[in-house]
């Protein structure tokens, strides 16, 4: 299914972000070759031959994106609840999808079809610049053995596996909002976590990676997220989990434990390297957790726990995290996330930026190089790797290069500035991951993009059709979650 690979290929006349002495750099009218699946020179000239050269005067080259939490499919969900949704849920948006209906039913999003779904997130990351993603979704073994298979067809890199958890949410038929609880549910799903990381990491071509996943800190026992950082610690691997992505997880935290959840994970050895949190918002010092009384940033950075940073969905709901320049000044390190839709990457940069400096009132932080590092070092030290996320000789040829010489973009002073308050993805014209074009001349290599549309438009349309009887209110989804517009 992969595209051929070039034996050498040469991208000449580009200004490339090329990395050196520990950081990113302009190089102008420079030359970039790669041979195989790695970057072999970086320089002014380059007189070797190349099966393939590509003139990229105008052009911006740059590390393929890395996105440290991405929920890869249509998000049939959260395409219905934008300005609605229920007050109940305390603007979390997932959770007006994610809970079963009754304790054992799917929720109505489980109509979404599987394969339609999956590959048009796919296609999208690759769309927005993105050759490395940590996946979150999945639901059973089987469905993960899909996900497998389409990540590979991807070509992508990918982290993924299925997650665990120690209770689900659901509704109830009065459509109130509980939870079950299953401890054995849950190592039993950690099992199978297990297996399936013994099965598929490192396949590919290195390119599909495990990663022991809980899905939600505020699912999870002490003792589930205890033996998912054993499993972790054991296999050298990473550990992910949602993290205080909403208000109550923190107050509930110090209700049950007197501390907060930072105190708590620190406390039982669940912070440190190997650890990626997605969107830590609620921590100490969030105004909206009213507690001043421990430094939990000052932990993470000292544990060099991991944050996955995804702005605009929260954004999108009405909170934020308080603020990005102060993880960033606590050592914490940053990376970004695309979480559900668009994966725009380069738009959660620019989101992040402009929330930080409101945030803080303070034009000077939520710099632009900031956001750029977090969505390319930030992401590639999240996952432990000093070869994706930089373009220098040895790395890995993940590679993106954008028109940039353009109405949108115009004069140049700053490229980096530039690309995160001007740019936009329509402007990526190659995406190249492990030396294979997945993205060659505004085309997509992997996948008919017609074939991918009309996919995830039938996902789509057979959970809003199934939506009544899925749901518990047995509404119309339009009745649910009410339009913009009423009907001509
Ligand atoms: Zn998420």
């Amino acid at each position: 299914m992969s595209s051929p690979r070039p034996n050498r290929t040469k991208i000449v006349g580009g200004t490339i972000v090329a990395y050196r002495d520990g950081a990113h750099r302009i190089l102008d009218d420079g030359v970039l070759v790669f041979e195989g699946s790695k970057i072999v020179h970086i320089g002014h000239s380059y007189d070797g031959p190349a099966d393939l050269v590509l003139n990229a005067r105008g052009k911006l080259v740059i590390p393929g994106f890395v996105s440290t939490h991405a929920h890869i499919n249509v998000h049939e969900g959260t395409r219905l609840i934008t300005d609605v949704g229920r007050r109940d849920v305390m603007r979390s948006g997932f959770l007006n999808y994610t809970p079963n209906n009754g304790p054992d039913g799917p929720p109505y999003v489980a109509a979404a079809i599987p394969q339609d779904t999956i590959r048009f997130g796919f296609a999208q990351l690759i769309r927005n610049g993105i050759t490395t993603a940590m996946a979150f979704g999945g639901g059973t073994p089987g469905a993960a053995k899909t996900f497998a298979e389409l990540a590979g067809e991807s070509g992508m890199r990918v982290y993924y596996a299925p997650q665990a958890n120690s209770a689900v949410n659901y509704f109830t038929d009065d459509g109130r909002m509980v939870e079950k609880w299953d401890e054995p549910k849950g190592h039993a799903e950690l099992d199978a976590q297990e297996k399936f990381i013994e099965e598929h990491h490192n396949s590919h071509d290195g390119r599909f990676q495990g990663i022991v996943v809980i899905r939600n800190y505020a699912l999870a026992t002490i003792e589930l997220m205890r033996r998912g950082k054993e499993i972790a610690d054991r296999r050298k691997l990473r550990l992910t989990t949602h993290f205080c992505e909403q208000l109550f997880e923190f107050h509930r935290t110090v209700r049950d434990y007197g501390i907060t959840p930072v105190d708590l994970m620190e406390r039982e050895g669940l912070l440190g390297e190997n650890v990626l949190l997605a969107h830590a918002i609620y921590l100490a010092g969030h105004s909206y957790t009213t507690w001043e009384y421990s430094n939990d940033l000052e932990k993470l950075g000292r544990t060099k726990t991991a944050v996955s940073h995804a702005p605009l969905v929260m954004l999108r709901r009405g909170h934020a995290l308080e603020g990005f320049h102060r993880y960033l000044a606590h050592g914490v390190t940053m990376s970004m996330g695309t979480d559900v839709m668009p994966h725009d990457i380069i738009m959660e940069m620019r989101v992040g930026a402009l929330a930080c400096k409101l945030i803080a009132r303070d034009h000077e932080v939520g710099r632009s190089i900031d956001f750029f590092n977090a969505a390319t070092l930030g992401g590639a030290k999240a996952l432990g790797r000093t070869d994706i996320g930089r373009l220098e000789v040895g790395a890995k040829a993940d590679i993106v290069v954008m028109d940039f010489d353009n109405l949108q973009i115009g004069p140049v002073y700053d490229p980096i500035r530039s690309l995160v308050h001007l740019a936009s993805p329509d402007l990526i014209e190659q995406v190249i991951c492990d030396g294979r074009f997945l993205l060659k001349d505004g085309v997509l290599q992997n996948y008919d993009e017609r074939d991918i549309v009309e996919g995830g438009k039938r996902s789509f349309q057979r959970v809003v059709d199934e939506f009544p009887k899925r749901h518990w209110s047995g509404k119309p989804v339009d009745v649910e979650y009410p339009v913009s517009l009423g009907r001509w």
